[in-house]
């Protein structure tokens, strides 16, 4: 498997200039953004993508721009502070019960605003010693109940790569979930092949979280992928990244969520745009954020709600953002919000003789 390698980068630029999604006066413009952020798009995207609208939001994603090249302050080179909670090479391990496990660093498609940018591609994938010190790690934590397979993109493993981690995690007693984060059965659906559905099945429970920003990425082969893993049992959740000029409208999410549920797709997280490198032009305000997730409140099945969060810079972890739906005015008495922007007296009567059951853990400190 190839890493980013600024070779790599180059034929990609072709592979775009050859699609019309770049013309040749970018062909040489774009070589400083390739120099340092790797490129790559698959077949189903530039498939996908519309070379006759400049503002195509497949195209917008995958198609490197100069202004990746202008870089804020108050950008990072590791933004939601990953490199903190590495103990060894292939593990991020922020929360206690859960791990990332990172065996390839490579992905199919190098998405412009990626958070994980200045990682992905700079090889390609762990060694079997690292791989096998990372697992030691995960055998030796017994507080860890999920392992989510992360990357780069865990399914462009070969199906035997991938077997043989599942098996390796599936021995360990006290990691009874596995989740893996991918992008490819929508960008790469012609990799979800009977063998590979067959493998992940093979060890349930296992949660695919697809990765995708707009409608316009499903084509037929995407939604037949997502079938297939559907089909063999596997719970299917997105995350998608609130991007502006891609999905920054009520209309389009609206759209999108649609889509995923069609799809028996959960939405799951709408990520705010990370403080990456260069990737200025895609970030929205959060006050945008948090009016556009009213608004699907007001618009969309309760099915196709995701939970608007932002990964807190420097390692803090995800905190779910949400508009006040709810305010105090008196011990007991609230303000409850609803989804036109109404709002209501509620009265929690049984407030007056709870006691708060919250800390009811027996490890609570
Ligand atoms: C995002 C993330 C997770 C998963 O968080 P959930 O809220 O459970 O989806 C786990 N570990 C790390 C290091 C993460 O960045
Ligand atoms: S698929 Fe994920 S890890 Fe890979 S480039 Fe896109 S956002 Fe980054």
């Amino acid at each position: 498997m190839d890493g980013n390698t600024p070779k790599n980068s180059q034929n990609s630029l072709y592979k775009l200039y050859k699609q019309r999604l770049i013309d040749a006066s970018q062909l040489s413009e774009l070589q400083p953004v390739a120099q340092q952020f790797g490129v790559a798009i698959t077949t189903a995207m530039t498939g996908q993508a519309d070379p006759a609208d400049p503002d195509c939001p497949v195209a917008a994603q995958f198609v490197p721009d100069v202004r990746e090249l202008t870089v804020l302050e108050q950008e990072l080179h590791d933004p939601i502070g990953d490199h903190e909670h590495a103990p060894v090479k292939g593990i991020i391990h922020r929360y206690p019960d859960r791990v990332l496990l990172t065996p390839v660093y490579v992905c199919p498609v190098y998405c412009r605003f990626c958070f994980r940018r200045e990682d992905v591609g700079s090889e390609p994938m762990l060694s079997d010693e690292e791989l096998e010190a990372a697992l030691d790690y995960i055998r030796n934590d017994e507080g860890i109940w999920e392992v989510i397979l992360s990357g780069g993109d865990p399914l462009i493993l070969s199906p035997r790569r991938l077997q043989n981690i599942l098996k390796k995690l599936r021995e360990i007693g006290h990691v009874k979930i596995i989740r893996i984060h991918t992008r490819v059965p929508v960008v790469k659906p012609g990799a979800i092949t009977a063998e590979l559905v067959t493998i992940l099945r093979a060890a349930n429970p296992v949660y695919i979280v697809i990765h995708t920003n707009h409608a316009q990425e499903f084509g037929e082969a995407a939604e037949d992928a997502c079938a297939a893993l559907a089909d063999a049992g596997l719970p299917l959740l997105s995350q998608s990244v609130l991007l502006k000029g891609v999905n920054n409208d009520a209309k389009t999410l609206e759209s999108l969520m649609r889509k995923l549920v069609e799809n028996r797709i959960r939405p799951y997280y709408l990520h705010h745009a990370d403080q990456a490198r260069g990737t200025s032009h895609f970030r929205t305000t959060i006050r945008e954020g948090l009016e556009l997730t009213t608004a699907l409140r007001g618009r969309l099945s309760g099915l196709c709600q995701p939970q608007y969060v932002l990964d807190i810079p420097g390692g803090h972890g995800k905190s779910p953002l949400s508009a006040d739906w709810l305010t105090e005015t008196a011990p007991g008495n609230w303000e409850v919000r609803d989804f036109r922007g109404n709002s209501h007296p509620f009265v929690d009567k049984d407030a007056k003789n709870a006691t708060c059951a919250v800390t009811g853990d027996s490890d609570a400190e």
